[in-house]
């Protein structure tokens, strides 16, 4: 039919070129090793990212190669995001934190063909280098470490290959369907699985994510991206920079209180993004050193459970208000965003809070349902809960290469995605997550949500985290056993007896763990991006 619109392919080289048009101005921060602070225009930006491109294709570097990055957060991961998919070719993160089997399996996997590496990890990756196929060349970032680079085969230095680099603007023609990204799973449930982001997915999640209602990312906006860039694309926040002309700031290695304290302090940030973990050592720093973080109008929170203690923290003696968001891997990541609706103005103040600390509803462009075990859709009034379904553009058909026939068991026959976790959808449509799947605990043959109790425990004054895992018990089934970390003023001193007292209050005596078995250790384990590992804890009980 003639008259309609242009068949405009959505591409990462249109967002780069946008940037460069847009924001020529605008500054990229970057901390680095030694803690000096690198500041450089989106102008500066651009012409580095094309001569890197450019270096690229000198390499050999073919649409559709694996090009990896083993790095911290910074301008030069920036550039290596808009480089590689520039060029046709996929950016592979890898997790830095990964355990080196799961490391070696994910860059055999994926047939990664080159890797850039910041210097301050070039040991990490060395240790396993001799178990990898097929790398060709390792490309080190000197990120300002004291420490002098390890000793990899066929070394190449970044800004050596880049001042090589030409400086022509030449983008091979990419169809929006093609891959531009993969990440892997960080396996909290398992082995790590690839996932492949389109051009057209990282494009239409980038204005998803920038949107108003969603977490409203614009030119005056001034981001901190601590979640990693090594995990799901740094939550396309380096896309939706460049789409919007935000300034990022990229903190490099440092993440705990105070370094970040003085980021948000420093470089005025108006949006910061990270996992509960983070958020929480943050807090604890500031409840000892004073900061103006005056400028932050929003704490996006996401990657596990924001405790409904911890929103209320940061609002009421730092004046931050916490956006709670939903995602996975597996959906770009974002999927819900909890934002109060209109309406809900005039709701009381634990109301509020209450729907807050929900994962909030769906981004325009995502569809999310709950169904039962026989796969039939669930009311939407806040108390039936079932495995949690999302489909849309931005959400993985299949994962990458899918070694066993049941590999891709999680995609549905008629287009869905099952996420393996359980959650409720209200009538507002917010949804709420109850568990994963695997961490449910069965108690006299009904489901206890961990994340529900662990919600409660940490909001016990003394504790800074909890976890709360099932151990088998011969009356029960399973029975609930609670880990608890004391804050560093509380420590040895927070007791059993009180904890199980506010747990009372919200559960039946039979779901309550035992006396006993309210645990006191000095931290929770943690998995690669900062979540509670329970499987570590289950192997304990
Ligand atoms: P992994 O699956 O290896 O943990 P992901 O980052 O893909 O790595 O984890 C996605 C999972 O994290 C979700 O399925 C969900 O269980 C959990 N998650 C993400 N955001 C939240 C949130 N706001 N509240 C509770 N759980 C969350």
């Amino acid at each position: 039919m003639k008259g309609l619109m242009m068949d405009y392919n959505l591409t990462v080289d249109r967002i780069l070129l946008r940037a460069e048009k847009m924001f020529p101005e605008q500054e990229i921060v970057s901390r680095l090793a030694n803690g000096s602070i690198h500041r450089y225009k989106y102008g500066e930006f651009f012409s580095r990212t094309i001569k890197l491109m450019n270096a690229l294709r000198a390499l050999g570097v073919k649409p559709g190669d694996r090009v990896a990055t083993f790095a911290w957060n910074s301008y030069r991961h920036m550039e290596i995001y808009f480089a590689v998919p520039a060029l046709g070719a996929v950016l592979h993160t890898l997790n830095i934190r990964l355990f080196p089997e799961q490391l070696v399996y994910i860059v055999n996997h994926a047939k990664d063909k080159l890797i850039f590496v910041d210097k301050s990890l070039s040991g990490m990756l060395a240790a396993q280098e001799p178990h990898f196929k097929g790398v060709q060349n390792y490309i080190v970032m000197d990120d300002l470490h004291a420490e002098p680079a390890a000793s990899l085969p066929n070394t190449l230095d970044y800004e050596a290959i880049l001042s090589a680099g030409k400086d022509t603007i030449e983008f091979p023609t990419i169809e929006e369907g093609t891959a531009a990204g993969m990440c892997y799973t960080s396996g909290t449930t398992g082995e790590p699985k690839g996932v492949l982001y389109s051009h057209r997915s990282i494009f239409l999640h980038a204005m998803g994510i920038s949107m108003t209602d969603s977490l409203a990312i614009s030119n005056r906006d001034v981001i901190l991206p601590v979640v990693p860039m090594f995990h799901v694309m740094s939550w396309g926040i380096p896309f939706a920079c460049c789409l919007t002309g935000a300034k990022p700031v990229y903190p490099g290695a440092q993440l705990i209180g105070k370094p970040i304290a003085e980021l948000l302090e420093k470089e005025r940030v108006t949006i910061a993004a990270g996992v509960p973990t983070i958020w929480n050592v943050l807090l604890q720093h500031l409840q000892k050193e004073t900061h103006d973080l005056s400028s932050l109008k929003t704490m996006v929170v996401g990657g596990s459970a924001a405790p409904r203690s911890m929103i209320e923290a940061y609002e009421k003696k730092f004046g931050v208000s916490i956006l709670h968001a939903w995602g996975m891997t597996e959906t770009s990541p974002l999927g819900t965003v909890s934002r109060l609706k209109k309406h809900m103005d005039t709701w009381s103040e634990d109301e509020k809070y209450k729907v807050r600390a929900k994962q909030g509803m769906a981004v325009p462009l995502v569809e999310v349902k709950i169904v039962d075990d026989e796969n039939k859709d669930l009311p939407w009034d806040g108390s039936s809960s079932g495995e949690l379904l999302v489909r849309g553009p931005w959400i993985a058909s299949s994962y990458y290469n899918a070694e066993t026939p049941d590999g891709n068991a999680a995609f549905t026959k008629d287009g869905w995605f099952r996420t393996g976790d359980v959650a409720t959808i209200d009538s507002n449509g917010f949804m709420e997550i109850t568990d994963r799947k695997k961490d449910l605990i069965k108690t006299r043959g009904e489901w206890i949500s961990s994340v529900e109790m662990e919600n409660i425990i940490m909001s016990y004054a003394g504790v800074l985290e909890a976890a709360v895992v099932g151990r088998p018990d011969e009356v029960r089934g399973e029975a609930p056993v609670a880990f608890v970390v004391a804050t560093a003023e509380k420590k040895g001193t927070l007791d059993a007896k009180g904890i199980h007292d506010l747990l009372s209050e919200k559960f039946a005596h039979w779901q309550i763990p035992k006396l006993s078995d309210i645990r006191f250790i000095d931290a929770v384990p943690k998995t690669s991006v900062g979540k509670f590992d329970k499987k570590v804890l289950r192997k304990q009980v």
